[in-house]
């Protein structure tokens, strides 16, 4: 018999992956944990039935919201990861030969065991002894911690449960605090064709806290749409100015980041740019 995996994407949207095995099911006290193997993406993890990650495009939402942040502050050394438990953002990261420190704060310690068990090719930056892990909330780690991380990524699941307030006012004035004086942050912020009210609302809430923010975008099959946003805001450093260290990226051997993609992600298309209040 043949298992497919759906998820509603919207109330009236939903994608199908075919399913060779389910290779873990379980309920932490904030979600429905699970891996499957599936026919088209390889291994896949889902979270309440949204799909987070899997083996077949996992780096290209990987390297965009580490790489470009990272190669627009000058120096980063210490990093901050909020979410993200599957560890592909950390991997990203500790290619970066500059960096002393990241600290990932996941709220569930399901989701890191899971990736340890079977996303090895993802969760392999957490052996890194600059890695530490904490399980916690993000909210908090952010509120408690004052002018320390030179870049902070929140590598969040929808705005929905646990993570509603990493998407609010609050959260983005605690990660400015939580900055360093000129350091940035990235976050994914989801589709412009499903979820367009989001962007335009974390763009107003930031463009009134940090002096600079730029939207850029990237290609993920297995999210809504596929065409995926994340969300700078920054202190000092602009993307789009900043020099590029040709060298120094060649060195991070990205599938899908280059000098090339930094610049060209921040070209919206007309109507991303008619979300932007400012643009
Ligand atoms: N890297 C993934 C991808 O490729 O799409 C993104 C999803 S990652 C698995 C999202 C993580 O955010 C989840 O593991 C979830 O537990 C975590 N999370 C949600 N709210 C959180 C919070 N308030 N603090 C820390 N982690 C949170």
């Amino acid at each position: 018999m043949e298992v497919w995996f759906t998820e509603d994407q919207t109330k009236h949207l939903r994608i199908g992956c075919r399913v060779r095995e389910v290779l873990f099911s379980g309920q932490s006290p904030f979600q429905k944990v699970a891996v499957l193997d599936t026919v088209e993406f390889g291994r896949m993890l889902t979270l309440d039935n949204v799909i987070q990650t899997n083996i077949k495009d996992e780096f290209v939402y990987h390297e965009m919201i580490t790489h470009v942040g990272l190669n627009t502050h000058p120096n980063p050394k210490k990093v901050l990861v909020i979410g993200g438990g599957d560890g592909g953002a950390v991997r990203e990261i500790v290619k970066h030969k500059g960096i002393e420190k990241v600290v990932h704060v996941e709220i569930d310690q399901m989701v890191i065991d899971v990736a340890k068990k079977f996303f090895p090719e993802l969760s392999s930056g957490f052996e890194d002894p600059r890695v530490e892990i904490l399980v916690d909330d993000g909210i908090k780690h952010v509120k408690e911690n004052k002018g320390v991380y030179d870049m902070i990524i929140v590598d969040s699941t929808d705005p929905v449960g646990p993570a509603v307030g990493l998407f609010g006012e609050e959260f983005y004035r605690s990660v400015f605090d939580a900055l360093t004086e000129d350091g940035l942050f990235v976050a994914q912020t989801e589709s412009p064709f499903f979820n367009s009210s989001l962007i335009t609302q974390v763009t107003t809430t930031i463009s009134g806290i940090y002096p600079l923010n730029r939207l850029f975008w990237a290609v993920v099959p297995t999210y809504p749409g596929g065409y995926w946003t994340f969300t700078m805001g920054s202190k000092k450093h602009d993307p789009l100015t900043v020099e590029l260290n040709q060298g120094k990226i060649a060195a991070l051997k990205t599938k899908w980041y280059s000098p090339e993609v930094h610049r060209s992600a921040f070209v919206l298309q007309p109507f991303v740019k008619e979300l932007l209040p400012h643009k």
